[in-house]
């Protein structure tokens, strides 16, 4: 899969970049990430991506000329993108399943904002705004890592083992069971005997058991729209009675 990133800090995305699991799937070529300088589509001596805005008030925002050249300059050297997203906190809440839609596409390009955001005729130029959540920070380019790193993980190849992809929480509306490793105990604290009994069927019932029930207490919201089959159908209405008996 394809990226392209529009950022005037370059060196922030490169570096987030080469580590880990995304760094080794850029280097095997399973993901092809390209980041550009938003100042080397400015055409003054000062490489300015900023101006006042009209009517007055506080900050600067993003130039859209700038902006429109890096996109027409990644359509020409890297082919048509099939989206064009704005980080915004003004934008639709990126979710799981949004990460997931997006991996299907072949290639996306990423706008990081800074200062009070963009010329809102950058908007023109988009096929969507993406926000991370209801909070303010200072640049797109967290933002843009998020999002990439949440489609990455959907795109084949990227994660080693692709069933941990489809356990994580949210991938099917419930968050993941707890996970346990070694030492047996430490502090007097144990793993669950049933995860080293080797009863692979018990095991399978126990966690789906556990994120029925961390997803009950935790984010009940997420059970409305969950997939269940019909033996976490019952076992959730037995959690629930317990629950109700217990308050
Ligand atoms: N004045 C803008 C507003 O209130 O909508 C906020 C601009 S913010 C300081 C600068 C840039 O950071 C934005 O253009 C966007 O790229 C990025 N950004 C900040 N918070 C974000 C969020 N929650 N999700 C996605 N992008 C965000």
């Amino acid at each position: 899969m394809t990226f392209d990133i529009v950022t005037i800090f370059p060196a922030m995305i490169e570096h987030a970049l080469a580590q880990g699991i995304i760094g080794r799937a850029i280097e095997r070529g399973t993901l092809d990430v390209k980041v550009h300088d938003l100042r080397d589509f400015t055409t003054d001596r000062h490489r300015v991506v900023d101006d006042v805005p009209y009517g007055g008030g506080p900050g600067m925002v993003l130039k859209p000329d700038p902006i429109f050249r890096a996109l027409d300059a990644i359509a020409a050297k890297r082919g048509a993108p099939l989206a064009v997203i704005m980080t915004s906190p003004q934008g639709t809440r990126f979710t799981q399943a949004k990460a997931g839609q997006l991996s299907g596409l072949e290639h996306v390009v990423l706008l990081c904002g800074r200062y009070e955001g963009f010329d809102e005729r950058v908007r023109e130029r988009v096929t969507e705004e993406l926000s991370i959540g209801d909070y303010v920070l200072t640049g797109g380019e967290l933002p843009a890592l998020v999002v990439l790193d949440a489609v990455a993980r959907f795109v084949p190849g990227v994660v080693g083992d692709e069933q941990s992809v489809v356990q994580d929480s949210f991938s099917r509306g419930l968050l993941d069971h707890p996970q346990y490793t070694r030492p047996p105990e430490i502090d007097a604290l144990r793993v669950p005997d049933v995860l080293m009994s080797g009863n692979h069927a018990e095991i399978r019932r126990w966690r789906k058991r556990e994120a029925l029930s961390r997803t009950l207490d935790r984010r009940p919201d997420l059970l409305d729209a969950a997939s269940l089959d019909d033996e976490e159908v019952q076992m959730l209405r037995q959690l629930k009675g317990a629950r109700h008996e217990r308050d």
